[in-house]
């Protein structure tokens, strides 16, 4: 098998690869090179050919295509080098890769790695949906990705389990393109999805959203004829006498994504249980020196805008590691989620420069303020007049303001 040695090596060619190795070029890498298992760069962008990308990052409602091709077309400018339907099949503690493509199997040495694998959609089976498993159940990304790319309609009566963005922005797409969509039925009191994409997607066009309701149960031999709704307790359980059921040929499920870390945990990369993500630092390092990850496998995103943001971070310090600018941090401060926090990143910060914290709520609700706090001693605030799961909320943080030990903690109040 062939061996070859390269200095940054980034697994996935999508938002966050491109951006991340965009950045490395630009600050001073001239070895980069991007594995990308598909035979296109752009990730998931490429099936999203609604607008409403790039608003934060370039002032402009691009398609995701669009916004994707931005970065593909800098990174052709800087001559950046690309592996096309090349698979990473694993990674080890030592930064080794294994790759695999027509010409065969590679060997790959890597002085650095960023990880930028995206994440996948949670499946009926994963989700463990009782009934019959019929044609015409899909997740929203799969019949995303039959129209749009394949030019395949998936059906004309639809129901959506789940309010999560691809969700609701297929509940838009199967209208435009002549379905009837019943409605959008949520497990939970509020929309798993950006507000933004309930008004554009849902009340634009008249698709109901039912809150606290759920698909209790798949009917269908050879293809999908209906399910059974039913309204849900505060433990998610249904509550007798609510269910009804209502005819269609297609579920499309929009029940939470996974982030795609096989290959992290093939090659030991702790997990931050809470994301599903690496668990990483104010550099975005994870736990083996040298390999660092950012956008959707890390933690999932609800703009590919901050996906790139992130990992332009991740570029440049990886190339910082490279040149030995980053050296182990003397102390490592752990960062916790307190009151009404569901997750926050980094998880532990080195004091040795500022960073912005991404955090997600707990639960929606107005008028609260962030702060973070060194035991009683606030470090940063910052007052949000909407709080939402759906929206990641960013806090900049002055390394001064980080305590020589113990931990800080992230509350709502
Ligand atoms: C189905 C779907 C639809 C979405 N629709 C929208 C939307 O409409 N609007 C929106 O704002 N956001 C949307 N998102 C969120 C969007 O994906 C993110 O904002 C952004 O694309 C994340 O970028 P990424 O580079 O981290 O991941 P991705 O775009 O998923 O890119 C990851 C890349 O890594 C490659 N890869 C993975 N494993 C390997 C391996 N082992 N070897 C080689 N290559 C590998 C994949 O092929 C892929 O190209 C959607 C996400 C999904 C999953």
């Amino acid at each position: 098998m062939k061996t070859i040695k390269r200095d940054l090596v980034i697994i996935g060619g999508g938002p966050a690869g491109l951006s991340a190795a965009v950045s490395a070029r630009q600050n001073g890498c001239d070895d980069v090179l991007i594995i990308e298992r598909d035979r296109i760069l752009g990730g998931i962008l490429n099936q999203c050919i609604h607008d409403g990308f790039g608003l934060h990052r370039f002032g402009e409602a691009l398609t995701g295509p669009e916004y994707a091709q931005r970065y593909i077309d800098e990174y052709e400018k800087m001559k950046g080098d690309v592996m096309l339907g090349t698979i990473v099949l694993n990674m080890d503690a030592n930064r080794n890769l294994l790759v695999s493509s027509r010409k065969g199997f590679t060997k790959i040495e890597a002085r650095a790695i960023i990880l930028a694998m995206g994440c996948r959609e949670r499946t009926a089976g994963a989700i463990s949906l009782p009934g019959t498993r019929p044609a015409g159940v899909y997740t929203a990304g799969a019949a995303q990705n039959f129209i749009n790319l394949q030019n395949i309609m998936v059906g004309k009566r639809v129901v959506i389990m789940g309010s999560g963005d691809i969700g609701l922005i297929m509940a838009r797409r199967m209208t435009l393109e002549g379905a009837k969509v019943e409605g959008v039925f949520e497990l939970l009191p509020y929309s798993s999805g950006l507000p933004r994409n309930i008004q554009q997607c849902l009340m634009d066009y008249d698709i109901p959203l039912h809150l606290s309701t759920s698909v209790v149960k798949i009917h269908g031999k050879e293809r999908l004829t209906g399910v059974t709704v039913a309204c849900m307790d505060e433990k998610f359980q249904p509550i007798p006498g609510t269910e009804r059921d209502v005819p269609c040929d297609t579920l499309l499920l929009s029940v939470g994504l996974i982030p795609e870390n096989e290959l992290s945990r093939g090659a030991q990369v702790a997990i931050e249980p809470r994301t599903n993500g690496a668990s990483v630092d104010d550099t975005l390092m994870t736990s083996i020196p040298g390999v660092f990850s950012c956008g959707n496998v890390l933690h999932v995103h609800d703009l590919a805008d901050s996906v790139s943001e992130e990992s332009a971070l991740a570029g440049q310090f990886a190339v910082s590691y490279l040149g030995g600018n980053i050296t182990p941090p003397v102390k490592k401060v752990p960062i916790q989620p307190g009151d009404g926090v569901r997750y926050v990143l980094p998880q532990a910060v080195s004091g040795q420069r500022d960073f912005t914290l991404s955090l997600r709520v707990a639960s929606p609700s107005r008028n609260r303020i962030v702060t973070v706090k060194d035991g009683e001693k606030e470090v940063a605030r910052k007052k949000i007049v909407r709080l939402h799961p759906a929206e990641m909320i960013h806090l900049k943080v002055k390394a001064e303001k980080i305590p020589e030990s113990g931990k800080l903690e992230v509350s709502v109040a």
